[in-house]
């Protein structure tokens, strides 16, 4: 049964070792490999990671301005792991000697803690979707179906650009796929969207010497909340304020952008209010991501927000054996959006899948000493009084 305890007998053991695997990771990135050292940790065999580029693709296709927003520190030695790592004993600010790492440097520390940790990621393999198959999941790849008793999909977010259902959508070009800010045609820029992305691209352009209009349904520079997966960063907001002091950027609220469309040679930005804006340079559209989860939709069932619904032990509730990691994951109101957050939930699936194949899990406690092991989601309540 898929999810159960593993069985090397039967059709699973009839098949070529190159086609089976206990557990296949699909995806290389922080979420992938830090969830992979968790599972060689505890001894766990047979455990395979697929990546369809390479380690760490996600961030080294990041725009080039582009920085972490959560910064890295080297405070392992104290308990406070690093925010950026995927591990209690790694570090990209000692790595990379940077407290806001660009998408490349950041790939770089990747590339580095798999070899430190000895993963070996089998690159060039894309995942097109999996279904059950008997005891099994059976994913279909470029490579042709492997099979295992367990999925962990890593897939990430980042290679989904999301045009937020705006009409004309394909006149404007999306954040993440602008190289550099100073490469983006026109003085005057219209960037549609006003959370993290949408606020670091105005930054970017603003700082490359164009004027920004910036159009966002509601103020989210105005918000107040300790949890920044829902108030901008202080990073962003630092920034933004130091932009703002220059003029460069007009930041306009109660703008929910409905469509886009060509009036000769300029681009008109319609809004429900009946509002429009004019520009002759492509608008960005900092309109988020869809999730990778999308790839393989039919075994999820999903929120009223389209977050895929997970057992306490980030197990598919359509598909047992199916388990999520990274910044899909969410519990109740909780986005594990960032690294420090979804970090914690690996060793929860990890405990999850050791338990069932039988292992020994107490070398876990490592982990919960050091705050990487998050299994009450009812944790993040509190907010913080100054
Ligand atoms: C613009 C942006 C900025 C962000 N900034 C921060 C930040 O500052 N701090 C922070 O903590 N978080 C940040 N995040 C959150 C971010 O999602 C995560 O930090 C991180 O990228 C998620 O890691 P991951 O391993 O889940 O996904 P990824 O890093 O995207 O890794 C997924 C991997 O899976 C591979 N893959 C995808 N699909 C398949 C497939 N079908 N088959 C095989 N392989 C596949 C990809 O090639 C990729 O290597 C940001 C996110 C975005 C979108």
């Amino acid at each position: 049964m898929s999810g159960g305890l593993v069985s090397t007998g039967g059709s699973n053991g009839a098949r070529a070792n190159e086609m089976r695997a206990n557990i296949v990771i699909v995806g290389a990135g922080p979420a992938g490999l830090g969830m992979a050292r968790v599972l060689a940790d505890l001894g766990v065999p047979d455990v395979r990671i697929v990546e369809r580029e390479r380690i760490g693709a996600s961030f080294r296709a990041w725009p080039k301005d582009m920085r972490f927003i959560s910064p890295s520190f080297p405070s392992n030695a104290f308990g406070l792991t690093d925010l950026n790592a995927i591990s209690f004993d790694s570090s990209p600010a000692f790595a990379l000697r940077s407290e806001h790492p660009s998408g490349s440097e950041y790939a770089t520390y990747l590339e580095g803690a798999a070899d430190a940790f000895g993963l070996t990621v089998n690159s060039g393999v894309d995942v097109h979707g999996l279904e059950p198959d008997g005891d099994d999941l059976m994913l279909h790849t470029s490579d042709g179906p492997i099979y295992a008793s367990f999925v962990i999909w890593a897939a990430g977010q980042f290679q989904y650009p999301s045009d937020g259902d705006i009409a004309g959508a394909d006149l404007g070009v999306h954040s993440s796929l602008t190289h550099r800010w100073s490469d983006h045609p026109g003085e005057d820029v219209i960037v549609i969207g006003g959370y993290e992305s949408g606020v670091d691209a105005a930054i970017g352009l603003a700082a490359a010497g164009k004027s920004v209009t910036l159009l966002s349904r509601s103020a989210n520079w105005n918000v107040d909340s300790a949890d920044p997966s829902v108030a901008l960063s202080p990073y962003t907001r630092q920034r933004l304020s130091a932009a703002l002091q220059n003029n460069s950027i007009e930041l306009t609220s109660d703008a929910d952008v409905l469509g886009l469309e060509r009036i000769g040679e300029k681009i008109r930005v319609l809004t429900s209010t009946g509002h429009s804006f004019t520009t002759s340079s492509p608008p960005i559209l900092a309109t988020g991501f869809t999730g990778s989860t999308t790839l393989i939709a039919e075994w999820f069932a999903f929120d009223g927000q389209g977050s895929p619904r997970l057992t306490l032990e980030d197990e598919s509730t359509e598909l047992p054996g199916l388990f999520l990691v990274g910044p899909e994951v969410k519990h109740e109101q909780h986005l594990f959006c960032f690294i420090y957050k979804f970090r914690q939930r690996f060793a929860v699936v990890a405990q999850a899948i050791a338990g069932r194949m039988g292992l020994d899990t107490t070398g876990l406690q490592v982990y919960r000493m050091n705050n990487m092991l998050l299994d009450d989601v009812s944790c993040c309540d509190g907010d913080c009084v100054c």
